[in-house]
This record gives structure tokens, C-alpha cells and sequence, in this order.
């Protein structure tokens, strides 16, 4: 039998295996997460290189891309986000299911980059929570994988609670989200 991933930790002895919910829901969650790739730049081709076959991230169940976000549940922003398209990447948060995640990808999506210029927005979180930044310009592919390995981890022990509870929703209310 092909052991696709761990089991959750638990309790197992002859003829059965006992775990929470919770570890059950976060094992699925972190091993099929839908990318949904808003590329703009020079990042967007590593990301591209992500997905090739050398890197291949379907090892991780994230080889199934979403350009509709409502069939994903994990937001790539790669490349330097003019201050003109904050509002259409803030959109494109709002209209995801929860729960979601957030990963910047190079210094221009987290900071702007070398690009301090009064067009560049200087980092996505002014307009989107972020989870997880990875650093570059731009990232080698194998950050980008450390940057949704860790996205994984992310999913993997949150809380199912977590969306529902008042730190989290004012946490959106901060970026003007419902
Ligand atoms: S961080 Fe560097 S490589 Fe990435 S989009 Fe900006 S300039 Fe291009």
C-alpha cells in the first residue's frame, strides 16, 4: 500500500485507530489546497518553475490551480502589485471561501521591493492579511515550496474555531472586510 501521508497523531492498536476531528479536518486541508496564482511579475515565472516537472508540487496535492476563487483556498501573489490593482487583489480575497490562506511570494508582493515608488503598493498586507511571506527577487522555486510547506503546517494544526472567533474577525474588520 503507498503511504500518501502520515496519519494524524492518535491512539492505534490492533484493528483500530482513534484521532480528534479536528486533526482529521487539518491533515485533509493541508494536503489539498487549491493555488489560486495572482502572478504579475518576474515571480510569476518562478512560480511557473514551481509548478513544472522538476519541482513538481503535486507532491503536496497543489497541482490543481484555481483561476476562480471560489474553488480555491490558498492565494499565490507573485510580483509587484501597483497601487492601481490593491482593490482587484483585495476583491479576489473577499470573493474566496473560508477557510484561506494567504502567501507572498518575493520582495515586491511583501514590501515592494526595489520598487518605492509612488505607484508600487509596499507590501500586499495593506490591503489583505498575509500568512506567509517568502523572501527574494526573486525566490528560488525551492522557497516557494518552504513557503507552502509552511502554509501546510499553517492548515494542518489551526484550529477549526479559529475563522468563528472574535480575534479573527477583527483581524478582517482592520482590512475593511465583512
Ligand atoms: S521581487 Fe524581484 S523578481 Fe520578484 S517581481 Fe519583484 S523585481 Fe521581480
Amino acid at each position: 500500500m503507498v503511504k500518501i501521508v502520515d496519519a494524524p497523531a492518535g491512539v492505534e492498536g490492533q484493528g483500530f485507530f482513534a484521532t480528534s476531528f479536528d486533526k482529521v479536518i487539518g491533515m485533509a486541508r493541508a494536503n489539498s489546497l487549491w493555488p489560486l496564482p495572482f502572478a504579475t511579475s518576474c515571480c510569476g515565472i518562478e512560480f511557473m518553475a514551481t509548478m513544472g516537472a522538476n519541482y513538481d508540487l503535486a507532491r503536496f496535492g497543489s497541482e490543481r490551480m484555481s483561476f476562480s476563487p471560489r474553488q480555491s483556498d490558498l492565494l499565490i501573489v507573485a510580483g509587484t502589485i501597483s497601487k492601481k490593482l490593491g482593490p482587484v487583489l483585495k476583491q479576489v480575497y473577499d470573493q474566496m471561501a473560508e477557510p484561506k490562506w494567504v502567501l507572498s511570494v518575493g520582495a515586491c508582493a511583501s514590501s515592494g521591493g526595489i520598487f518605492d515608488t509612488y505607484s508600487v503598493l509596499q507590501g500586499i498586507d495593506h490591503v489583505i492579511p498575509v500568512d506567509v511571506y517568502v523572501p527574494g527577487c526573486p525566490p528560488r522555486p525551492e522557497q516557494i515550496i518552504e513557503g507552502i510547506l509552511k502554509i501546510q503546517e499553517l492548515a494542518r494544526t489551526e484550529s477549526l474555531r479559529r475563522r468563528d472567533s472574535p480575534e479573527y474577525r477583527k483581524m478582517l474588520e482592520s482590512y475593511n472586510i465583512q
